[in-house]
């Protein structure tokens, strides 16, 4: 007499014993015709631990920008910064002007954030 084990069979056809695994779920399979219709199936669900690394972009990226401009207008409300941007604007030589602000770390740190508000992915390419 011989015992028939259910757990030794296909999960997809159930008539087949089982040959494979399924790398995502552990299911067992017998053919690659069954891995395909287990695969496009609800019923390959991966082990979480697999699942998480596929996970990545956050909504907390989107709140990025916000948290520039509020910068960048705390920046501006800065009278330092502001007699810098007057100077830079009244000056006859606006190039020279711009390279003195650019010795102060508030300017550069202006600068940097109006970059990063106009532009924010120019910061992630590199060359
Ligand atoms: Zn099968
Ligand atoms: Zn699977």
């Amino acid at each position: 007499m011989e015992a028939t084990k259910r757990a030794a069979l296909c999960a997809v056809c159930a008539l087949s014993p089982r040959k494979y695994k399924c790398p995502a779920c552990e299911s067992p399979y017998c053919s690659v015709e069954c891995y395909k219709v287990h695969k496009g199936s609800s019923n390959c669900i991966p082990k979480p631990n697999t699942a998480a690394a596929t996970s990545t972009g956050s909504p907390l990226d989107r709140r990025h920008d916000k948290d520039e401009s509020a910068a960048l207008r705390a920046l501006l409300d800065n009278p330092h910064l502001r007699s810098l941007l007057t100077e830079v604007d009244g000056a006859q030589d606006k190039a020279t002007a711009m390279r003195l602000a650019m010795q102060e770390p508030l300017f550069v740190e202006f600068a940097d954030r109006c970059l990063s508000v106009v532009a924010p992915a120019e910061g992630e390419r590199e060359d």
